[in-house]
């Protein structure tokens, strides 16, 4: 299964230098670089694959509209349905807790464009206290919850927490370790919870009104 197939050539290529065929896609919110992949890989799937997403209708292809509450079976795991509006009004989050099937404490996020490393998403069609409350939500998940976010925005997001907040050690030595990494052309993606809790501005807001100053500050930077 894939999550927001912005393009389908890298997801293609993946599933067929693995011999694997697709099962499913799960789909956090319209942008077209989460969606603009889908009507490609769907041409090469088997007929009928589930396409599961917002239930407002903006992603035609969503075949399983799914809310808040509801589970998605990814194989043997369970992807519970969790609603995040800010960056769009309908942006879902998925997430799938390891515990009962794979002997793990892991916790697997895909939070698209609403959660990211050092950072969070615009707010297009949201208000910051909606944004807020859904980071808030992200935020109950355990320490070791592995981020699959869906953007690789951490170095620039982390230059900009620099900037808000000169005297943060944890944020000065993060963003030397990140910029380590993308030099060596890697991903710093996944993040951890554990991580962005020490790091990350936005999710460590204390209120809807702190949490909207950070927002602007960034918008404007
Ligand atoms: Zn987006």
């Amino acid at each position: 299964m894939v999550v927001d197939p912005g393009c389908s050539k890298s997801v293609q290529g993946f599933l067929d230098s693995n011999g694997y065929h697709l099962s499913g896609i799960l789909i956090t919110h319209h942008h077209m670089d989460h969606v603009g992949g889908i009507d490609a890989l769907l041409s090469k799937a088997a007929k009928g694959i589930s396409v599961y997403g917002p239930a407002t209708g903006r992603v035609a292809q969503v075949n399983r509209p799914v809310r808040e509450g509801d589970t998605v079976d990814v194989h043997c795991l369970v992807a519970q349905v969790i609603e995040v509006p800010g960056h769009t009004s309908d942006h879902l989050a998925y997430v799938i807790e390891l515990k009962d099937t794979m002997k793990s404490d892991e916790v697997w996020m895909f939070p698209g464009d609403t959660l990211f490393s050092g950072g969070c998403g615009r707010l297009f069609e949201g208000t910051p206290q909606q944004m807020f409350e859904s980071l808030q939500k992200l935020n109950q998940f355990p320490a070791n919850t592995r981020i699959f976010c869906a953007h690789e925005y951490t170095e620039s997001n982390l230059r900009f927490a620099r900037a808000y907040s000169p005297d943060s050690k944890t944020i000065q030595e993060r963003e030397t370790e990140v910029r380590r990494i993308r030099e060596l052309g890697e991903s710093t993606i996944p993040t951890t919870l554990r991580e962005e809790r020490l790091s990350n501005l936005f999710i460590n807001a204390k209120n809807p009104l702190e949490f909207k100053q950070i927002r602007e500050a960034k918008d404007n930077f």
